[in-house]
């Protein structure tokens, strides 16, 4: 059987499906492939207003029917309430140090609450990925979009001259042949184009070098359930981070009672084990002591990640990654595209990845559609950015890994990505169209050459702590419109992004 398409995209993971659904709303004939099957694990849960934003934009630009409601907890809530989401009002840290029960003190040495929206209603999300994505490939189908699960791309061949593809796709359903002018790779780390378009790994520059273990867990017990006045939300209702002292844990809860807890190893300095050790820290293990697992694992394609039943949980079926940073030589060419987590991935620390995806699908979807003279030169330019991006998240996240195992060193840095963050989404609300500083700011040269400078001072060891938050204070000023590393917040940042309700409202 043979199948001719506009495009045939391979991931049907969140932004795999996000573009075929709006692909196929411009009536493009579309299929796509996966070679898992929905509803299925997915890593990648946390979401941050910049991408809040973006899904916002997509739903009005596209006239996407129905996906505006998940940019809000609030909307999500009253549109979709079986649809498995997580409250996330900010980002929290809170140093552990082996042997000693969590301990704070009246200047929040060991705690960083940092709030992104005003209140619950306009709140962030963690997504439940196999309920998230399986969401929007329901949505692409309903367009028109065909969706071949528990399959593969197994050859394909580009003709120049017809400017077609010539793809074979293998799996449960059988082997058949598409024939396509687009082949647009969604399949993240599963690299599923590299091979078809000469395209190798190029990511020995990459800085940051981390590697995860995680799963889902039920009976996850609290942490800090209770609001905290200063900051106008509760610890457990955010991305939490508990910062060790060669990586961090994460812990996501989610509205099912499910939490996604993984650890991140920075690989330059870690021992390697650290979910094993996990239990030394008393106020982790407290809150892991009635954890059960949750049989979730199940349907994913692989890519990132492989499991590891046993290995470094001790007895727990665990996906442990290998190096997570990892990038592609090009993201673009005659006939191909890779969306963002294709081209490449750092690190989860700051939540960059669903935000940097849902900007690389505006994108593609903005070049494909618009003008085909423009095509080559826009997909070039699309090329150029990523590498930006990439270079830019490297740089945000790379400080923080080097600022270990010193707390205030870690948060300070950090704050690199929040004033990028909030720029970006001011810069959305103005015109959600224009970007002109780029994704995160990546084009603000002073921005990059400021952080730069701040990450050689974060490497080098005879700053002390106070100098090195002093200078990154100085540093940040510029662009630090909400009170980052004040002294008087002690700790505590109240609303730091722009009003949603300007774009969503
Ligand atoms: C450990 C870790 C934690 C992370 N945490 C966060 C976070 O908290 N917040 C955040 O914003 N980002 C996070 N990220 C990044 C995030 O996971 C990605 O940005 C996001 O998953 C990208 O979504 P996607 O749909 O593009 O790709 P994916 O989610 O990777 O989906 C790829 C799809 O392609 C399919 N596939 C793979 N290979 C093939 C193949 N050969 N043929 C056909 N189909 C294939 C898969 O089955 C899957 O459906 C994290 C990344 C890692 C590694």
């Amino acid at each position: 059987m043979r199948r001719v398409v506009d495009a045939l995209i391979v991931g049907s993971g969140f932004s795999g499906s996000l573009l075929g659904w709006i692909l196929g709303r411009q009536g493009w004939g579309v299929t796509i492939v996966d070679a898992g099957r929905h509803p299925k694990f997915a890593i990648g849960e946390s979401s941050t207003p910049t991408a809040d934003f973006l899904l916002a934009h997509l739903a009005d630009r596209w006239s996407l029917t129905g996906l505006a409601p998940l940019a809000c907890w609030g909307s999500w809530q009253a549109t979709y309430p079986e649809l498995v989401c997580g409250k996330k009002r900010g980002f929290s840290y809170y140093r552990h140090f082996s042997g000693q029960p969590f301990r704070d003190d009246e200047s929040h040495s060991n705690s960083l609450l940092v709030a992104a929206s005003c209140d619950d209603r306009w709140s962030d999300t963690h997504w439940l990925r196999s309920s998230v994505d399986a969401f929007i490939a329901r949505r692409a189908v309903a367009t028109g979009a065909e969706l071949v699960e528990s399959t593969r791309v197994t050859e394909a061949f580009y003709d120049d001259v017809t400017e077609r593809w010539r793809v074979t796709i293998a799996g449960l359903e059988g082997r058949r042949e598409i024939v396509c002018r687009w082949l647009l790779d969604a399949s993240g780390g599963g690299a599923a184009s590299a091979a078809f378009v000469d395209n190798p790994p190029d990511e020995d520059w990459m800085r940051t070098r981390t590697r995860a273990s995680y799963a889902h867990f039920r009976n996850v017990k609290p942490f800090a359930s209770e609001p905290c006045p200063e900051a106008s939300f509760a610890g457990d209702d955010a991305a939490q981070h508990h910062i060790l002292d060669d990586g961090w844990c994460w812990m996501l809860r989610m509205n099912n009672g499910v939490t996604s807890v993984g650890v991140v190893e920075d690989l330059f300095r870690g021992k390697g084990g650290l979910w094993r050790r996990l239990g030394d820290f008393p106020s982790i293990a407290e809150m892991l002591s009635a954890a059960e697992q949750v049989a979730s694992l199940a349907g994913s394609a692989g890519g990132d990640s492989r499991l590891d039943i046993g290995g470094d949980g001790g007895g727990v079926g665990l996906i442990t990654t290998g190096r997570i940073s990892r990038c592609r030589r090009t993201a673009a060419g005659a006939g191909w595209a890779l969306l963002p987590a294709a081209y490449g991935v750092v690190d989860p620390l700051h939540s960059t990845g669903i935000a940097h995806s849902l900007s690389g699908v505006a994108r593609v979807a903005e070049i494909l559609t618009g003008d085909t003279n423009q095509i080559a030169a826009r997909l070039a330019g699309y090329d150029r950015e990523l590498r930006a991006e990439l270079r830019w998240i490297d740089t945000m996240v790379a400080g923080c890994y080097r600022s270990l195992p010193s707390f205030s060193r870690l948060t300070a840095f950090a704050s690199w990505y929040f004033v990028a963050a909030i720029g970006f989404e001011s810069a959305m609300v103005a015109d959600p169209t224009r970007w002109p500083l780029g994704f995160l700011g990546c084009q603000d040269q002073e921005l990059i050459e400021s952080a730069e400078r701040s990450l050689a001072e974060v490497c080098d060891s005879s700053l002390g702590d106070s100098e090195l938050i002093a200078a990154v204070r100085r540093r940040i000023e510029p662009w630090n419109h909400v009170g980052l590393l004040d002294p008087t917040h002690r700790n505590r940042l109240r609303h730091t992004t722009a009003p949603k309700y300007a774009l969503l409202g």
